[in-house]
């Protein structure tokens, strides 16, 4: 029983506009099979983890000292990692991208502006504008889950909103979008344009980044993480690549020293092994492949996808096949969609138990 003794909430001079809100996240349950946040599935392999170490305990004497507040080293290495002629310059980092998407509403969203993003889509796109205090406006995508040039841009002309999130491969429908839709919106929006790319490594061949896009387009942004395929979602690290004039503008709004030492250091050992760190993204691609075949194979709707995650209708009430599964030990997302269910690829194992649960409990 509650305390009555004990402050609420609601007993705080809280905004009112987080009154009555329960802190994002997905349940952390000691369940063996987690399918539920998309992380990767393989731990960091040990010449990785030895080399991480390495890293850490060079930077360990200097700990009384700030770090670089500007990460020079860590972006011109992502830099090198992205490719498309991009330098350290046009890339800047931060504490996983959630903190680069918080950091780029601070700079060009805020009270008075508007932000949209066409759902289902990440569901922390409109948090982080509540957080911001910058106004939300949801767009529709397609009845399959797409977005096509003429929904994006009839939608943006309507509500000219200061930020535009596009999400590619979109969470948590899984599809990587055209990057003519990326120009169409840019072409129209008056405002920034943010591509998140979360999981573009796991994209199928013939998906194109919208880095491609970045040359001439100074209102448009790619943001990035290393938290899914490179598999270090602990280490917290996300970034950007856009034109240097919005990496001067996220520096307005930044913490000084957001980045630790240990985190700009251990980034720098995992990306200088990323190719141990990215061998699994393959491996991912085939379970993912494999979850969405067997699904259809056994009659259910599956949206197609360029991630390591599935969506799947699962037919009736979401929320009672979730609790189905967990009860067989397999915890996977339920985001809210009515029907569907959401699930990472990770290892054949785990699909394994998946697939076995997903037969019993229909
Ligand atoms: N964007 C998308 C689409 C995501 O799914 C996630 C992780 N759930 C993130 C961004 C944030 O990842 P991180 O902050 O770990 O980089």
């Amino acid at each position: 029983p509650a305390d009555p003794a004990r402050t609420r909430l609601d007993d705080l001079p809280i905004r009112d506009d987080l009154r009555g809100m329960r802190p994002y996240g997905a349940p952390q349950l000691d369940v063996a099979v987690r399918l539920n946040t998309n992380e990767n599935s393989y731990p960091v392999p040990g010449p990785v983890v030895e080399a991480i170490g390495k890293a850490l305990a060079a930077e360990l004497r200097d700990l009384n000292r700030y770090p670089d507040r500007d990460a020079v080293a860590l972006r011109a290495d992502l830099a090198g990692y992205l490719g498309h002629g991009l330098t350290g310059e046009q890339v800047w980092a931060a504490n996983g991208s959630n903190e680069i998407q918080q950091q780029l509403l601070q700079a060009f969203g805020g009270p008075g502006r508007v932000a949209l993003g066409f759902t289902p889509a990440y569901s922390m796109h409109p948090l982080l504008a509540l957080g911001t205090g910058t106004a939300w406006q949801p767009a529709r995508r397609g009845a399959d889950f797409g977005l096509t040039v003429d929904d994006a841009v009839t939608q943006v002309r309507e509500h000219r909103p200061d930020v535009v999130f596009l999400c590619s491969p979109n969470n948590p429908t899984g599809t990587a979008l055209d990057p003519e839709v990326v120009a169409a919106v840019l072409d129209v929006a008056g405002g920034m344009v943010v591509v998140d790319e979360a999981y573009a490594e796991f994209a199928r061949p013939g998906t194109v980044s919208a880095l491609a896009v970045l040359p001439g387009h100074p209102r448009l942004v790619v943001t990035r993480t290393m938290s899914k395929a490179f598999g270090f979602a602990g280490g917290r690290l996300g970034y950007l690549a856009a034109d240097p004039a919005v990496v001067a503008a996220v520096q307005l709004v930044r913490l000084p020293y957001h980045l630790s030492a240990l985190t700009q250091a251990a980034a720098r050992a995992a990306l200088a092994h990323r190719d141990a760190l990215l061998g699994t993204v393959a491996a991912i691609k085939v379970q993912r492949d494999r979850i969405v075949t067997t699904l259809r194979d056994r009659g259910l709707r599956v949206a197609d996808s360029d991630a390591n995650f599935v969506l799947f209708e699962v037919g009736g009430d979401q929320s009672v096949a979730w609790r189905a599964l967990l009860e067989r030990g397999v915890l996977v997302r339920d985001v809210g969609l009515a029907g569907w269910l959401r699930v990472t690829a990770g290892t054949p194992a785990e699909t394994d138990a998946f697939l076995a649960a997903m037969e019993e409990i229909r």
